[in-house]
């Protein structure tokens, strides 16, 4: 959040959610944000049928003072008007100048503001704030549960739409798989530690399987630790390949790489003190890669719901 936004939130005592300040501005609900370059000011407002004079007057007083407060674009609904400004000092400061405005000009024509619930348009008694794509409106506390369990429904309703694509999926987490031993085994070969690599071939592997297509389901889990952990495991053993190979070609000897996988296979089965090491790395890259993919769970992507109550 811009701290411009965060000094502009203390000053009024506002809250706020993601990056949306909002609070109460003489009767009306604001919120207000400033990314993407612009800043945005939101003033929830509840027109009454017919609204179509209501409307004309809260755009003439838009028009009328565009030019003074430097604004960019308005829109005004029946739920809202929405005043854009350029995202910069001086913008803000007109953003500012013009909510304490605007919102006495409101009052002054009789607009309904945040004591009329926008779904109801009955006066509010028990007050819920919504927040609807970043616009916040002030609710009675049945209104905002109705609105959220139709929105939760819709949203369900979206997802069992989407086909699952668990074979596209599966295809996409096996290529990835595939292709993460390549930089694996690169950095073995340099002989820099490498264990730590599994995490990369986690974080590959899961995105292979959403870049195909696939969608979140039951088997997603199972198919990208299975891909991880037999990526990591041949990645460990090709590049313990690559060792014998290069101690082959030191030595002035010239074999091929099949051969010295052979090779290496016999030699790991055959000494024990290199089957515990070759074991030992194979674990804790395993490990490594675990540790990768709880990560990226972790680091996902917070999908923002389209309708939540804030208060
Ligand atoms: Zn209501």
């Amino acid at each position: 959040m811009k701290r411009r936004l965060k000094v502009f939130k203390k000053e009024m005592s506002f809250n706020s959610c993601d990056d949306t300040i909002f609070g109460l501005l003489d009767g009306y609900l604001i919120s207000i944000s400033d990314s993407d370059g612009l800043c945005s000011l939101f003033v929830d407002i509840a027109l009454k049928e017919p609204i179509e004079l209501d409307r004309e007057r809260i755009r003439n007083i838009l028009e009328e003072n565009a030019r003074q407060y430097s604004i960019l674009r308005a829109e005004v609904t029946a739920t809202g008007v929405m005043v854009y400004f350029e995202s910069s000092r001086s913008g803000f400061e007109r953003l500012k100048e013009f909510c304490f405005f605007f919102a006495g000009q409101l009052k002054t024509l009789n607009i309904p503001g945040a004591e009329t619930c926008s779904n109801c348009h009955k006066p509010i008694t028990d007050i819920s704030i919504i927040s609807q794509n970043g616009m916040m409106h002030t609710c009675d506390k049945e209104c905002a549960e109705i609105i959220c369990k139709t929105e939760q429904k819709k949203a369900k309703r979206g997802r069992d739409k989407e086909p699952v694509r668990f074979f596209a999926g599966t295809t996409g987490s096996f290529l990835a798989a595939i292709l993460a031993v390549v930089p694996f085994v690169a950095v073995a070969y340099l002989d820099i530690f490498y264990l730590w690599l599994g995490v990369i071939t986690a974080f590959l592997v899961k995105a292979g399987y959403s870049i195909f297509g696939g969608r979140p389901s039951a088997g997603k889990g199972i198919v990208i630790t299975l891909f991880t952990v037999l990526s990591v495991v041949v990645s460990m053993f090709l590049s313990y390949s690559v060792g014998v190979y290069n101690g082959f070609l030191n030595d002035g000897y010239v074999v091929d790489l099949i051969e010295s996988a052979k090779l290496t296979f016999d030699i790991i089965i055959s000494n024990n003190d290199v089957l515990m090491s070759f074991l030992t790395e194979t674990g804790a890259a395993v490990l490594y890669s675990l540790l990768g993919l709880l990560l990226s769970i972790k680091f996902k992507k917070k999908k923002r719901k389209t309708v939540f109550v804030v208060s």
